[in-house]
């Protein structure tokens, strides 16, 4: 679920490069590739950790994917809310893009979910099931989204199961829910971040 800033891109606002061109030397829109903060006084006296300007301010595709925007009303283009972006996520260098915190979710992604179906509750009270093993090449095995979880839109919700759910409607009481396979990462990422993150308590 790729959701992109609607406003065509422009050069850089400081350093004026056009899209897809490291920032020049002093431009204090840069993020530092290392650290996701503002490039100008990182600390890093290298160009290493120079990025390169997407045509949208750093932060906004991101807030955009996860929802993090503030609504100016009917006629106007939702703001991204790079506040809450900080405030919620951590960068990852590794994809040079900021990730929302789900620490349950990450540990069922390294680590796998070891055959078990891990449910976890979002904080809006929805649910999504899960299993995976470590590193699994497709992203998340099964992801099964509850009764009331809304499919995003998106390539990554492509490829959804019809068959098992038939054979066990009945048994599980979930059968109004719908199991989606080989979900990206970020896809999943995305979907408990619109839904709030995860919820402070999992045990019930
Ligand atoms: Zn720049
Ligand atoms: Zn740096």
């Amino acid at each position: 679920m790729t959701r992109k800033p609607k406003s065509k891109p422009t050069n850089c606002p400081d350093c004026h490069v056009p899209p897809g061109l490291l920032h020049r030397r002093g431009c204090d829109v840069a993020r530092c590739a290392k650290t996701g903060f503002q490039r100008l006084g990182c600390g890093h006296t290298s160009n290493a950790c120079n990025t390169v300007w997407a045509g949208h301010w750093p932060g906004d595709a991101e807030c955009i994917e996860y929802g993090l925007v503030l609504d100016l009303g009917p006629d106007a283009e939702p703001m991204p809310d790079l506040n809450r972006l900080y405030a919620l996520c951590d960068w990852d260098p590794k994809q040079q893009r900021m990730l929302y915190r789900a620490p349950l979710f990450d540990a069922f992604t390294t680590k796998g979910t070891d055959g078990v179906h891990q449910i976890l509750r979002l904080a809006d009270d929805t649910r999504i099931t899960l299993t995976t093993r470590p590193g699994s090449p497709g992203g998340i095995d099964e992801v099964f989204l509850w009764p009331g979880l809304d499919v995003p839109d998106g390539d990554g919700w492509n490829n959804e199961d019809s068959w098992e759910l038939q054979l066990t409607a009945g048994d599980t009481g979930q059968e109004k829910g719908r199991l989606f396979y080989e979900v990206p990462v970020n896809d999943v990422r995305a979907l408990i971040a619109r839904h709030g993150g995860e919820h402070p308590d999992q045990t019930s």
